[in-house]
């Protein structure tokens, strides 16, 4: 485990009141300093926000949805594509004129990414801290009281973020738990070991204590959550694989359904699928970015699997004895990406038959190896190829989907749409189903809904009573 770092280089003296930040002290008529909390990016984020969440809330700050009500606006960033670091930096510059003495902050990946640099883009930011700190929040914040005017928390080789005290649970049908941390791959085009830093698993008897937690409280969904979730090793004596730790959670007692992301193909084993065929409560649901069908592409990326090798996986998910929907990510115009290599990412998409994709064109990222590649495709090409992909993947989900009708699946209801007088939920394979019911208060019910409509993106069905 590393040093936690806290920038005292700029850390303003009492006397200097031009240096001071007035807010942090400033107290709310219910006499809570309060905070607004903004994320940004994937589920890791997500679930980071929570846990930031929970820091703050146990030091004594109340959640406010408006941030110009509160003292302290933090951002939790995503800096995976330029549009997202973009859309920070407009964030930011919100409050260029009006900060009136908050504290402004920049969370997670854009934090770790850009350091103090965002003191020079931003300079009424004052506190920087990437995921691996959160723990050390009140620390910083103490810092900020004290009178300092910039602090950053950018340590990244720790295994601290995994516990803290109270994690505010937004969801309230599925709830997730990180088990591994930062990334060991080092795919071409990717930032997250620079952002996230080296893989760090969590003790699976502090992983399984959590999974009771939430059982007891009353959750029967839990998500597992990893950049390389099925490289899982368990560092204490028990040595656990991934498969080991995905069956002991699937055996906790109140939990109905386990799911787990992102599975890297290279870690993804014929266990995985035998553990999902004999234990019902493992979802019938692989998420296995392929990221290209194109093997020369592959290479680039330095992804360490070949086109053949990820169909070799996919084969074992179809022959499991219980259907397992599959998903992927796929990156169009990685730099020297041909029409032929294109082309092999379409047919890859007929041959896998993928249940769902996320699907984007590549962005060029500081600290990637991909960053100064040759023979970028131009932006025009690869807005073209991003279309063609998922209309592709369009008339795939439409075939697929009408298929479906006359199905019955076991929903989990996840909300209410009062106006349309309907309901949504997930199948155990992650499918969207918006349906009718004659009853009320469904929310949180596992139900039975019988599929009478497909569509591209959605299934329709009804309640069966
Ligand atoms: N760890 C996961 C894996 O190995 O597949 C991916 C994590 S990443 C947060 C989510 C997705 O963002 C990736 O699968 C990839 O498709 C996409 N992505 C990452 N870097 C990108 C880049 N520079 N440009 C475009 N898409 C990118
Ligand atoms: Fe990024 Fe590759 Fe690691 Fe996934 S496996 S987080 S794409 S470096």
């Amino acid at each position: 485990m590393g040093t936690f770092v806290v920038n005292a280089s700029n850390v303003a003296t009492a006397s200097d009141a031009s240096l001071t930040n007035p807010a942090i002290s400033s107290i709310s008529p219910d006499g809570k300093k309060s905070f607004y909390l903004e994320t940004f990016g994937c589920q890791m984020n997500a679930h980071d926000s929570e846990k930031v969440s929970g820091v703050l809330l146990g030091r004594g700050y109340r959640a406010v949805e408006n941030p110009a009500q509160a003292d302290l606006v933090l951002y939790n960033t995503c800096s995976i594509r330029e549009k997202a670091a973009q859309k920070v930096f407009a964030r930011l510059g919100d409050w260029k004129t009006v900060a009136n003495g908050k504290i402004i902050g920049v969370l997670g990946c854009l934090a770790q990414q850009e350091g103090e640099e965002i003191f020079e883009r931003a300079p009424w930011v004052s506190l920087v801290c990437g995921s691996a700190s959160y723990r050390k929040l009140p620390e910083l914040l103490a810092q900020l009281e004290a009178g300092g005017r910039r602090v950053t928390g950018l340590d990244l080789d720790t295994d601290e973020t995994f516990e803290t005290e109270i994690t505010r649970r937004d969801n309230l049908i599925r709830a997730y738990i990180t088990i591994i941390e930062g990334c060991d791959y080092s795919c071409s085009y990717c930032v997250v070991p620079h952002t996230r830093g080296p893989e760090r698993s969590r003790a699976s008897d502090a992983v399984l204590a959590e999974a009771q937690r939430l059982a007891d409280a009353g959750y029967t969904e839990i998500q597992l959550l990893g950049q390389t979730v099925n490289s899982y090793r368990d560092p204490s004596t028990r040595k656990w694989r991934f498969v080991d730790l995905l069956r002991a959670v699937a055996a906790v007692q109140g939990i109905r359904r386990v799911r787990f992301t992102t599975s890297h193909p290279n870690d993804f084993n014929h266990e995985i699928v035998h553990a999902i065929d004999e234990t019902p409560a493992l979802c019938d649901h692989v998420h296995l970015p392929v990221q290209s069908g194109s093997d020369r592409v592959l290479r680039a990326m330095r992804r360490t699997y070949t086109r053949e090798e990820y169909l070799q996986k996919i084969e074992w998910i179809r022959a499991a004895k219980r259907p397992i929907s599959i998903t992927s990510d796929i990156i169009v115009g990685f730099p020297g990406e041909t029409e032929a290599d294109f082309e092999d990412t379409l047919t890859l998409l007929d041959a896998v038959q993928y249940d769902t994709i996320f699907s984007f064109t590549y962005s060029p990222r500081p600290n990637t190896s991909a960053k100064d590649m040759p023979d970028a495709v131009p932006e025009e090409e690869k807005s073209k190829r991003l279309a063609a992909l998922n209309e592709r993947q369009r008339q795939i989900q439409i075939a697929n989907n009408e298929k479906l009708v006359g199905a019955t699946f076991e929903v989990l209801v996840d909300a209410h749409h009062a106006a349309r007088g309907q309901w949504t939920g997930r199948s155990t394979s992650n499918r969207l189903i918006n349906f009718t019911s004659t009853r009320e208060n469904l929310l949180g019910e596992y139900v039975s809904v019988r599929v009478t409509r497909g569509g591209p993106n959605c299934i329709g069905g009804e309640h069966v009573l």
